[in-house]
């Protein structure tokens, strides 16, 4: 069963928003993000990276696919941005199953070409653009 919930938000707000889904998140380890170009994903995803302790400067991975990033406790977690990809058998090729079984968390923005092998405890984050500075976001918790 899934459970939707949403906000509205600007920009200063994003700190906010990304406290909200962490404290929905749990035990989830895969976190989907839905939304057009532009929408925001990136933007609210290097806020969560920031608050589960990432370090380094976040950067979008629209051109290297996945970016890896060390947590405090020596786990991992993978910022993906499937855009690019043209099949599900590219995302196949460049070791993107394995990176979700790791028990890494995932953070994936285009996640569409892979969605079939996501079957349970991921959350699904949806952001549409309301106008030039107000978004809203959808959460659905698996
Ligand atoms: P996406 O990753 O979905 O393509 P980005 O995170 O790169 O989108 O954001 C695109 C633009 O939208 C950026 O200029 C960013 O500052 C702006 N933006 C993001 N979230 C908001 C928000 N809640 N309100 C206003 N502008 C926002
Ligand atoms: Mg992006």
């Amino acid at each position: 069963m899934e459970e939707l919930i949403s906000r509205k938000y600007n920009l200063e707000e994003v700190n906010d928003i990304a406290k909200w889904i962490l404290g929905g998140v749990k035990s989830t380890k895969v976190l989907l993000f839905k939304g057009d170009l532009g929408a925001g994903k990136t933007t609210l995803i290097k806020e969560i990276c920031y608050l589960l302790g990432v370090k380094d400067q976040i950067t979008s991975p629209t051109y290297t696919i996945v970016n890896e990033y060390l947590l405090p406790k020596g786990d991992r977690l993978y910022h993906m941005d499937l855009y690019r990809l043209n099949s599900f058998e590219e995302a196949m090729e460049i070791g993107i199953e394995e990176m979700i079984e790791s028990g890494s968390i995932c953070i994936i923005e285009w996640p569409e070409i892979i969605e079939d092998i996501i079957v349970e405890n991921y959350i699904t984050v949806r952001i549409d653009h309301l106008d030039a500075d107000r978004r809203e976001v959808f959460c659905y918790f698996s």
